[in-house]
């Protein structure tokens, strides 16, 4: 079973690995698969789950609802977000006009088969519509009752600090950031992660394992197992910035520290995110129950100083931060 964090400064709960649903439901795997691997996640004790209107145009959405009916409401976080255009793309289909976030809301909870969702995301920071139109449309979600809490994800710390205090006037609080996250990438550590703690928001974070880099399954200089991501039509362009030989070298000595935890290597990469306080839960994917299984007993691991030291050394330069 997981650890339980807070979510920000808020008395809301959530497990630390949570389960997302980005490039597999609706695209890369079947349905049934899907289905699989959301009830992996139930079994393994994961109540938390993270999606968005834009996944597969909005079919990981209504298979994420499929795969959670019959489950108890109360029991579950349901999360997801707006901004990018879903369906055929008029004139107001994108961005965070309150046009655009209004009508997604009630588009998701259709698709989600829910009345509300715990937490709400702006996908991206809309540089064209003026941030109070987005936060008064936000407010008057919590305030319908539509959204219990609201996050953002991959705002710049300005933003995040911009977007908080209209929230505060406005009479609710952003909670949470959802930027990319891992040993591979660290942009968020020098001004995301202390902006957000002073604030009062913890991040949710995406691609702990780097897409499956960190599984250690991509091995330099030889093809890419067969049904993975790197071989996947549509998901494949998105592994690319890790496929180089230099990191996929590297990755491979970080064995050696994940055989001295008892860990396998994605176990590693997942419980390395969650050395980091204010990050409130790893945000994995997963294309086979199996995956989900594995990845979650990464939550409580402590990780010696030593070993991210000797983790710092061996990645070096190949760090994005
Ligand atoms: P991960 O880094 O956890 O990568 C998941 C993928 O890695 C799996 O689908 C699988 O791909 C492979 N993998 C995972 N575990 C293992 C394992 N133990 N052994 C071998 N391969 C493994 O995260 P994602 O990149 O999938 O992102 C997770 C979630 O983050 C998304 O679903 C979404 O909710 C969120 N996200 C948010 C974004 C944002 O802009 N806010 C952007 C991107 C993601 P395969 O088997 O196909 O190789």
């Amino acid at each position: 079973m997981p650890n339980y964090r807070f979510l920000g400064n808020s008395g809301l709960k959530i497990s630390e690995i949570t389960y997302g649903n980005w490039l597999t439901h609706g695209s890369q795997v079947e349905n049934d698969v899907a289905t699989q691997c959301v009830h992996a996640a139930l079994d393994a004790g994961i109540t938390t789950f993270d999606t968005a209107d834009v996944y597969a145009n909005t079919k990981a959405e209504q298979v994420l609802g499929d795969a959670l009916k019959g489950q108890r409401r109360e029991s579950l976080e349901i999360f997801t977000k707006v901004y990018w255009p879903t369906g055929p793309g008029g004139a107001n289909d994108s961005g965070l006009s309150r046009k655009h976030v209004m009508e997604s809301i009630d588009g998701s909870l259709k698709r989600l088969g829910t009345d509300y969702v715990d937490l709400y995301q702006a996908h991206r920071f809309d540089q064209s519509t003026p941030l109070e139109e987005t936060m008064q449309a936000f407010a008057d979600i919590v305030r319908q009752g539509k959204a219990l809490y609201i996050g953002v994800s991959e705002w710049t710390a300005d933003q995040i600090r911009a977007g908080h205090a209209l929230s505060k006037e406005l009479g609710f609080q952003l909670i949470s950031s959802q930027p990319q996250y891992s040993m591979l990438w660290r942009v968020i550590e020098d001004e995301v992660v202390p902006t957000s703690r002073e604030l009062g928001l913890s991040q949710i974070v995406w691609s702990p394992v780097a897409q499956g880099v960190l599984s250690g399954k991509y091995l330099p200089g030889q093809p890419a197992p067969a049904g993975s991501r790197a071989t996947d039509a549509n998901g494949s362009r998105f592994i690319q910035q890790f496929m180089t030989e230099d990191v996929l070298t590297r990755v491979q000595q970080l064995k050696a520290v994940a055989d001295e935890l008892g860990l396998t290597q994605a176990q590693l990469a997942v419980a390395w995110v969650l050395q980091n306080d204010n990050v409130a839960a790893a945000l994995i994917g997963a294309s086979r129950p199996e995956q989900v299984a594995e990845n979650v007993k990464a939550s409580g691991v402590v990780i010696p100083a030593e070993l991210l030291a000797k983790i710092d050394e061996i990645l070096g330069d190949v760090v994005e931060r």
